[in-house]
C-alpha cells in the first residue's frame, strides 16, 4: 500500500476557485469588507445559514484577513454583542 499524503477536506474545489477568479474580476480585486486588495472570495450568507455556495450573487471579493476574521467569528467563538439598551 502506498502512503498518500492526507488531503484535508476542503469546500474550495475547482468550481469554487473558478468562481472566485470570476468574482475577483467582477469586483476589481477590491475587498468587499475593507476595500483592500482581495485575493479570495467570501460568502455574504454563510453556507451554514443557508447561503448558496456557488451563487455569484452570494459571493464577494475578500482579502485573506477579512475572510479569516469572518470565518473565526462564525465558527462559534463568543462575540461581544453591543446592546443599545441599558439595564437601568
Ligand atoms: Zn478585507
Amino acid at each position: 500500500m502506498t502512503t498518500q499524503p492526507r488531503t484535508p477536506w476542503t469546500p474550495y474545489d475547482y468550481d469554487w476557485r473558478r468562481l472566485v477568479a470570476w468574482i475577483l474580476e467582477r469586483d476589481g480585486h477590491v475587498c468587499h469588507w475593507c476595500g483592500g486588495p482581495a485575493t479570495t472570495g467570501d460568502h455574504l450568507v454563510e453556507l451554514v445559514h443557508g447561503g448558496s455556495r456557488l451563487d455569484p450573487g452570494n459571493v464577494v471579493a475578500s482579502c485573506q484577513s477579512c475572510n479569516a476574521t469572518r470565518g473565526a467569528r462564525l465558527s462559534g467563538t463568543r462575540t461581544r454583542t453591543l446592546n443599545p439598551s441599558h439595564p437601568w
